[in-house]
């Protein structure tokens, strides 16, 4: 059985996982609208590996015999100044994901619960991959300046992200 606290936890993070796929799908729309399509391109896969996260959390709530609550998912953000702003944006919220998946970490360790500490491995590996992925983006939007060629070949570049 799964210890309650954790799963409280879970649960509360299958939203906040929903939450990144819909802000990431909202920075989506927003490239689209900047006609940038191969940062709309990335950004939608973000966005669909999100959902994926969050069905790790969910699957792993019934294969240990508990029971998901999906609670409301609030609306994202839907405009910004800039391309760089919406990357330093998914570079912040990454961060605040890691620190997410540290704090349940944490209460798996206090409640001595060793499969959601195996679980959460998993996390804590991918948290370092995706704060790294947003903050390469940020430090390249930073060194072209948003300048029109540079913009166009960072835009090709991204369009290249395969589904993993
Ligand atoms: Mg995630």
């Amino acid at each position: 059985m799964i210890n309650e606290k954790v799963q409280n936890a879970i649960n509360e993070q299958i939203k906040n996982e929903l939450f990144s796929a819909y802000l990431y799908l909202s920075m989506s729309a927003y490239f689209e609208e900047k006609n940038l399509p191969g940062f709309a391109h990335w950004m939608r896969i973000q966005s669909q590996e999100e959902v994926e996260h969050a069905m790790k959390f969910f699957d792993f709530i019934n294969d240990r015999g508990g029971k998901v609550t999906l609670f409301a998912i609030e609306q994202p953000k839907t405009a910004w100044k800039s391309a760089l702003e919406a990357m330093k944006d998914a570079y912040a919220h990454e961060q605040l994901v890691t620190s997410m998946i540290n704090n349940i970490y944490e209460i798996a360790l206090t409640e001595k619960d060793y499969p959601a500490q195996v679980m959460l491995h998993w996390f804590i590996d991918e948290q370092v991959e995706e704060e790294k992925n947003a903050s390469e983006i940020v430090e390249q939007l930073k060194l072209i300046e948003e300048r029109g060629s540079a913009m166009l070949m960072l835009d090709r570049q991204l369009a290249q992200r395969e589904e993993d």
